[in-house]
């Protein structure tokens, strides 16, 4: 059996719309704010395609509205396009009335953009924790089909985080019907399930961290899910008065992130989650989207 193919993941935002900064940039300044976006994801797509990668990209509806002609370029390279909701307002800080509005609004933006169906979510921040279960009703009553925001981690001082969440790809059944759950791989060390799959973890710790990762997901024949930033590929990036551990979270290793994705892609192959999905079809299990 061939190893399965990854999902590489990149959730589209400015370098000033992270959560992180909520306090010390005020969503009302977002619009004079230099974009950098367009750069970064220009130093990704050449990546990708060097490499005959596929990516899905959760792009923000807010950014999509302004920035139309960037996402038809995404697209047209042959990635997936999906939504990471309207401006990045955590899910634990919404009503289930904002966060319908957010995925309804966020869809038909993109939809409108590229002309073809946006099938998958991701919550800014990982958000859908426990309690917010609600969340996986309204995707599934707004037309999405698979979610990647569950990510199957404790973490100290909460924020995000789905401790009892299914390390590998699966079906939720809620009474709205059966929603794909796509989850950002974790690596099992010592019994623990640590998160390992991108982000500041791919920056800060050692690059086998996210190689173990994908290979125990091989071993168990499943696809592992990758994610990252355009402004992670950034170290020229304008940057904010922020706490120490916010700036070591934030800025670290950005200088060499852009080596590391390309030592990355170069030993693993990835594909969209659409791709994923498309070929599980038919798979009726519980946990259907895997080949257990
Ligand atoms: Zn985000």
């Amino acid at each position: 059996m061939s190893a399965p193919t990854h999902h590489f993941t990149i959730d589209l935002e400015e370098y000033f719309q992270v959560s992180a900064f909520e306090g010390r940039v005020a969503r009302s300044d977002w619009g004079i704010l230099e974009s950098r976006v367009s750069g970064q994801v220009a130093l990704l797509l050449e990546l990708l395609a060097r490499h005959e990668a596929r990516a899905t990209v959760f792009v923000l509806g807010w950014l999509a509205e302004r920035q139309s002609e960037l996402i038809r370029e995404i697209a047209r390279a042959g990635h997936e396009i999906a939504s990471h909701g309207w401006d990045h307002v955590r899910v634990t800080h919404q009503t289930p009335r904002q966060f319908r509005r957010s995925v309804q609004r966020s869809k038909a933006v993109l939809e409108q953009i590229t002309g073809t169906p946006v099938l998958g979510f991701r919550a800014p921040s990982f958000s859908i924790v426990p309690g917010r279960e609600w969340a996986l009703d309204i995707l599934l009553e707004e037309g999405y089909r698979y979610d990647s925001s569950l990510f199957p981690v404790r973490r100290p001082g909460g924020g995000y985080g789905y401790p009892t969440g299914y390390p590998d790809p699966h079906w939720i059944e809620r009474s709205a019907g059966r929603l794909a759950e796509i989850p950002p791989s974790t690596l099992d060390l010592c019994g623990m399930r640590l998160p390992a799959a991108g982000g500041a973890y791919f920056r800060l710790f050692p690059y086998s961290m996210v190689r173990a990762a994908l290979r125990q997901c091989e071993r168990r024949g499943v696809p592992g899910t990758f994610y990252i930033h355009p402004w992670e590929v950034d170290p020229a990036q304008p940057r904010f008065k922020v706490p120490w551990s916010t700036r070591v979270r934030h800025y670290g290793g950005l200088g060499g992130t852009a080596r590391r994705l390309e030592r990355l892609l170069g030993e693993f192959r990835f594909t969209t989650i659409e791709r994923t999905l498309w070929q599980h079809r038919n798979n009726r299990q519980p946990q259907g989207v895997t080949d257990a």
